[in-house]
């Protein structure tokens, strides 16, 4: 089996101007060591009005932290008001995008049609897509969960090359746990990032399947990273609320301390 390097991201949401920005991505680096970056990858996806201002902190730091957007246009250019495409985010060297976020899906009726052209753009520009996958209380409630997160990963994969996905990221997001303070079990995060690496292996093979990272996402925080993280097939983390205090985001990025 592949060893994978677990990536802890920070989805910053609609929070943060670009001032706030500075403030926290240089606490966030100044904290952070090289024996923190032999571990874990560590990224911020920031608000698009913050992505040139994190580029101008993190370059020439000998370690630097990676960065990406929220979103992607599934468009290069055009008449797409309010849009922002995958060649303006590789020109501020985004390393990531996150695609499908659930926010997304519910307020803006992203659907998996939508989110696999988004991944395709971001995989044209050399971004990694950050696919979030996850499925609601209802679903939850009635046992769906696996079947209904597959299909996500099918439609956000689909006529995706085996070359683009054994670099993507998946990032199980159960909708039920996202900025609620209910974190899903490590069991209940095991057993669904578990049921993803096995499609990407009837999907590709297992050698693919064992090389993609597969994050957790859902009121993670210091307190509860480790026992996620323990998982076998849980690679990182997907953080939104405690992500935005620089301190404990630190923690969670040394959640084998
Ligand atoms: C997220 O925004 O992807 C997320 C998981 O949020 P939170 O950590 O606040 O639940």
């Amino acid at each position: 089996m592949t060893a994978r390097t677990p990536l802890m991201a920070g989805n910053w949401k609609m929070n943060l101007n670009h001032l706030e920005a500075i403030a926290h991505v240089q606490k966030i680096t100044f904290a952070l060591t090289e024996k923190d970056y032999a571990a874990v990858e560590v990224a911020v996806l920031a608000p698009f009005t913050d992505l040139r201002t994190v580029q101008t902190v993190v370059e020439g730091d000998k370690l630097p932290i990676k960065y990406g957007a929220q979103d992607i246009s599934a468009h290069d250019s055009g008449a797409y008001t309010g849009e922002v495409s995958g060649p303006m985010l590789a020109k501020l060297r985004c390393a990531f995008t996150a695609v499908g976020h659930s926010e997304r899906r519910q307020y803006h009726g992203e659907s998996d049609e939508l989110c696999n052209a988004k991944v395709k753009a971001a995989f044209k520009h050399g971004i990694t897509p950050i696919l979030c996958v996850g499925e609601g209380l209802d679903v939850r409630k009635a046992g769906n969960q696996v079947a209904h997160t597959l299909a996500q990963v099918d439609g956000g994969l689909k006529d995706v090359p085996a070359e683009q996905a054994e670099t993507i990221v998946i990032a199980y997001e159960p909708v039920w746990a996202i900025g609620t303070g209910e974190v899903a079990t490590p069991e209940d995060a095991q057993e669904v990032c578990g049921a993803i690496r096995g499609r990407l292996a009837e999907l590709y093979s297992q050698e693919l399947a064992d090389k993609v990272r597969i994050q957790y996402g859902g009121s993670v925080k210091s307190s509860n990273v480790a026992a996620i993280m323990a998982q076998p097939d849980v690679d990182g983390a997907l953080i939104g609320g405690a992500a935005l205090d620089p301190e404990e985001f630190v923690k969670i990025v040394r959640f084998r301390d």
